[in-house]
């Protein structure tokens, strides 16, 4: 199971917590809720950390998150919340840059290949294991590169060949051989079918985007939340480090060295999101939530997401598209990216490019960081009253983040180890 590594003490009603970024936040909720005095201490001087809807001229531009994936708990969050949830549209369609054009990912070849394969037996499940290997014998080179690789690299933002397998399938829990390829699977749809019916599924965002979430919370939290803080890092008890790995590791330097050494070796991916207003609908996307890029198509991208089609009602004025890159996208890049989508593009119709570059903006799940978690959370069982949490630690999406913060703040002492 994916847990916040360390713990804290229940009888000390107090948590420090480093860090007002949305792990901060939603544990600090959870913490409150079950009646601990909180203090948030937040080095920048805003909460939300990688969250933040800019308000522009043109519309909507979320720097981070666009959307929050729901499961239970997050539904039960935002009924708590008082929080109106606005669903994605359903039914779009999910393109794949294939040969230089947005196609249905879903091609003959990649079917016939997996009903050819699936009697396969997979390779081993061990701590070495990427993605990429697992699925290799199923899928071949070519559709790892073409099919998996990108979308991985959509939600990841890192290649099949680095992500870690346990880490993106923890479901395997310690099974380490699979008979064939269709056990897999079918253990896969066995959990799926055995989660509970939820009211509404699919991803969602609210009136005023991502923002609104982050600002009910900071309202919860408001007395409780101290800004621009650049004081010394103590170590009281129930401190709980929410900020990214590289901070966390400098906190605990000089106190806890071992933790801050393994803090330090998760390695983090720099990403920038382009928002482009548009006053004409980029043909090849209509009716699509987006496109994965493959590399070799000559995009500049690795994904363009389209808001407009994806949230109607938070883009009502003109098209709007997110373009997401490795690089740090120029205003000329983006404009190449379009015109290879769409050749009648004029300069004319666009409106306004709004870039936010991201030097660390997702952890690598690679064996690296795997094995930083898991020497983490053994060192973490000498502490009584010290936990760390982040997208590194249980998971990227804040969906996750939502399940962990909540499991913990509700049982911070019992719940199982990580393998
Ligand atoms: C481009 C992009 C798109 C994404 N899209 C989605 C999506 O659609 N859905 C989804 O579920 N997830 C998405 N994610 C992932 C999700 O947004 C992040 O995992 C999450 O917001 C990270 O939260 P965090 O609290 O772990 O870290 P951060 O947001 O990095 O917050 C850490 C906070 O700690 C503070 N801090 C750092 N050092 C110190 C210090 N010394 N003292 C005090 N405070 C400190 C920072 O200022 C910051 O506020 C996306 C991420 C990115 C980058």
């Amino acid at each position: 199971m994916k847990r916040i590594i360390g713990k804290i003490n229940p009888e000390v009603r107090h948590v420090t917590i480093w860090g007002a970024g949305f792990s901060g936040l939603i544990l600090g909720y959870f913490l409150k809720d079950q009646g601990y005095a909180v203090t948030i201490y937040e080095k920048s001087n805003k909460v939300g950390g990688k969250i933040h809807t800019k308000r522009t001229g043109a519309g909507l531009v979320e720097t981070g998150a666009n959307a929050l994936y729901l499961n239970q708990d997050v539904l039960d969050l935002l009924k708590e919340l008082k929080l109106e949830p606005i669903p994605a549209a359903k039914k779009l369609r999910r393109l794949l840059m294939l040969k230089g054009k947005p196609r249905n990912p879903f091609q003959l070849s990649l079917f016939s290949k997996i009903i050819s394969n699936v009697y396969k037996k997979p390779p081993l499940v061990s701590d070495g294991l990427t993605v990429a290997d697992f699925f290799l014998p199923l899928l071949g080179q070519e559709n790892v590169q073409h099919y998996l690789s990108p979308v991985l690299g959509g939600l990841y933002a890192t290649p099949a060949d680095q992500l870690h397998f346990k880490s993106i399938f923890p479901q395997v829990g310690k099974k380490a051989q699979f008979d064939s390829y269709w056990s897999f699977i079918r253990m896969i749809m066995k959990l799926q079918k055995s989660q509970a019916k939820l009211e509404l599924t699919g991803s969602v965002t609210f009136e005023g985007g991502m923002q609104t979430l982050i600002n009910r919370l900071a309202e919860i939290l408001k007395h409780d939340i101290k800004l621009n803080h650049k004081d010394h890092f103590k170590l009281k008890p129930n401190t709980i480090i929410c900020t990214d790995s590289y901070n966390a590791s400098m906190l605990l330097k000089d106190l806890r060295p071992q933790l801050s050494n393994e803090l330090s070796r998760i390695q983090y991916r720099s990403m920038s999101t382009s928002t482009l207003f548009i006053k004409r609908e980029i043909k090849s996307l209509q009716k699509a939530f987006g496109v994965l890029i493959p590399p070799g198509n000559g995009y500049n991208s690795i994904g363009i997401l389209n808001n407009k089609a994806v949230f109607p009602t938070n883009n009502r004025n003109m098209g709007s598209y997110t373009f997401i890159s490795l690089k740090n996208l120029t205003d000329e890049e983006v404009l190449q990216d379009v015109l290879l989508l769409n050749s009648d593009v004029k300069g004319e119709d666009i409106e306004h490019i709004e870039t936010t570059k991201w030097e660390k903006a997702l952890p690598v799940y690679d064996l690296q960081l795997y094995l930083a978690v898991k020497k983490l959370h053994q060192l973490a069982q000498q502490e009584n009253d010290l936990a760390i949490f982040g997208n590194y630690v249980a998971g990227i999406s804040l969906r996750e983040m939502i399940t962990a913060a909540k499991t913990f703040a509700r049982s911070p002492l019992d719940y199982p180890e990580a393998t």
